[in-house]
């Protein structure tokens, strides 16, 4: 089977926006569980000769789970059972939120390989607000912007180091 990468990170920061420029026209339709709607979150990407699946995580919809939070800290830990490689996604404009803090506690436990995307780094003025993404604890953020399609490629030169 191929690897999975997948998405993670609290509403709005932009995850389906760059799940759908790296799988492009590659949508992969999966038959929902019981409880649970994942269709239409699962791509497939390829980076460097290498092939993978996606999930954009903030698509899972969970019957009963209705608590914002709730809901991303279950889809978090779903995409940490199914992942190889977990792309955490914060973003620039509203800087590290506390619900930010909550996903990176969750990940961080996993174990599993994490890279820290922060999108909606539209222009270099912005590079500035990305510093203070180091105090999540996964290193390098790699600045991103899902409107302009820049840094991209260098977030999946990272994502594909780890597969
Ligand atoms: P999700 O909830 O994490 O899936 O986020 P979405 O992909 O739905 O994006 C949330 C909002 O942010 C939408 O209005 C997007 O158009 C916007 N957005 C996504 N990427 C960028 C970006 O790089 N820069 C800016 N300024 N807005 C963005
Ligand atoms: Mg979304």
């Amino acid at each position: 089977a191929k690897p999975v990468v997948a998405i993670v990170g609290r509403p709005n920061v932009g995850k389906s926006t760059i799940f759908n420029r790296v799988i492009g026209d590659r949508l992969a339709i999966v038959e929902d569980k019981p409880g649970v709607t994942r269709d239409r979150i699962y791509g497939s990407g390829e980076w460097n000769g290498k092939t993978f699946s996606i999930i954009d995580t903030g698509g899972i919809e969970i019957d009963g789970v209705d608590h914002i939070l709730r809901s991303i800290r279950v889809q978090a830990e779903l995409a940490i059972e199914e992942a190889d490689v977990i792309v955490f996604m914060c973003e620039a404009k509203s800087g590290v939120t506390q619900s930010d803090e909550e996903v990176a506690q969750i990940l961080f436990r996993s174990g599993k390989p994490v890279i820290l995307a922060v999108n909606k780094v539209d222009n270099m003025r912005r590079m500035d607000d990305i510093y203070e993404f180091y105090s999540l604890g996964f290193g390098d953020p790699v600045p991103i912007s899902g409107s302009h399609g820049t840094g991209i490629g260098d977030l999946l030169d990272e994502v594909v180091k780890n597969l």
